[in-house]
């Protein structure tokens, strides 16, 4: 079977989760023999006939794109990931599974591409070939937004966000200048200026990683998922202390609402209030906090750089239609409706593709 018709992959080995796109050409099932069609089957049999790999392992079907053109190739495009913890146990899956006789090279970014290196080669035979994380990133945004229809959006009715709703946005039409806000373990922001012209312009260690940390501790719950469900049932004023809880109201002189959040957890200073919490309320508290956080320096950074247009990215946004709706709603509010906030469909998912664009080159 010539090259040309082999599946490849793309890794972002992150602090949290092991992001994997595979790339299936239409043909790759033809005029494959022998040791070749063993690996070959097996392994997109495994893929294509799971939806959940083990504990934390997923492939996000919603995401998976079909007839993508990838270096003259057409093909389908799957999108996996699974937690970096597990890293070892996929490489001994993998090897039971034959993958290396698919790809002896691995595109791979992330953190994870040094760390686990010398793992994928011992274990595997195969080598990692390591592009930066932060070029793949933006080279993914572009290809998936030209390649997508409907990729980026916007949330619209920002003064009643339980009636906000998505509306596709046309990114393509010239999204130059924009900031990339990636919201993973922690914080990266980019300012793009062009397709080849970026630099990282800011970042805080206040992400997803502490989001999900400190809601294991303070909840006891177990999962990412289980921490956003425990969010959407709490009540995080019962947490925060806010301006009216300070000033009986607004605090006017200088525009500020009496329910903007003057101290984050600030009324678990008092214990008659830490006995009134629920989990749930604590897991609100804490996804506000970490949101507001970074959609206040998102709009610090998009000031200080002239840049209207803020693309949100990240595992933290996977399925988290709350803080998306609080940092459009922050980025609106805060620029007098000067900025808008912009999300992807394929959120955690663009330096993996940005590995595997590599391969063409
Ligand atoms: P990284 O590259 O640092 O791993 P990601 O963009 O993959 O970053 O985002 C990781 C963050 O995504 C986690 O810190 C957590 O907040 C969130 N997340 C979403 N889904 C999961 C999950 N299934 N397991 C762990 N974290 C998740």
């Amino acid at each position: 079977m010539s090259k040309a018709q082999l599946p490849c992959f793309g890794v972002d080995i992150g602090g949290s989760l092991v992001k994997l796109v595979y790339f299936e050409p239409c043909n790759s099932q033809i005029n494959c023999n022998g040791q070749d069609k063993v690996g070959l089957e097996a392994i997109q049999d495994f893929i294509k006939s799971n939806v959940n790999y083990g504990e934390t392992g997923a492939r996000d079907e919603r995401l998976a794109m079909e007839n993508v053109v990838l270096g003259g190739r057409r093909g389908h495009l799957h999108f996996i990931r699974f937690s970096t913890d597990v890293v070892g146990k996929f490489l001994l899956l993998a090897e039971e599974l034959n993958a290396s006789v698919l790809n002896d090279k691995v595109c791979a970014t992330g953190g994870g591409a040094f760390k686990f290196e010398k793992d994928f080669k011992e274990i595997l035979g195969v080598q990692l070939v390591k592009y930066d994380e932060l070029e793949c990133l933006i080279h993914g945004i572009h290809f998936i937004n030209s390649s997508c229809l409907n990729e980026c959006y916007y949330w619209n009715n920002l003064h009643c966000l339980e009636k906000s709703e998505t509306v596709p946005y046309n990114f393509d039409l010239n999204p130059y200048p924009y900031l990339v806000v990636n919201i993973g373990s922690g914080v990266s922001i980019l300012s793009v200026e062009s397709a080849e012209k970026f630099s990282r312009i800011s970042g805080t260690s206040l992400g997803g990683g502490t989001f999900l940390g400190l809601c294991y501790l303070l909840t006891g719950c177990s999962s990412f998922d289980e921490a956003l469900s425990m969010a959407e049932e709490g009540d995080s004023t019962k947490v925060d202390k806010l301006v009216r809880d300070i000033y009986g109201g607004d605090y006017s002189k200088f525009g500020l609402p009496g329910d903007t959040v003057a101290s984050s957890f600030g009324k678990m200073c008092c214990e008659q209030n830490r006995s009134a919490v629920s989990k749930n309320d604590l897991a609100r508290a804490m996804l506000v906090t970490i949101t507001n956080n970074i959609g206040s320096i998102a709009r610090m950074c998009a000031v200080n750089h002239k840049v209207e247009c803020v693309v949100f990215v990240g595992n933290f946004l996977r399925c988290n239609t709350i803080a998306m709706k609080l940092l459009a709603y922050a980025m609106d509010y805060w620029s007098k409706g000067m900025m808008k906030a912009l999300f992807l469909v394929h959120e955690g998912y663009f330096g993996a593709v940005g590995a595997l664009l590599e391969l063409k080159t």
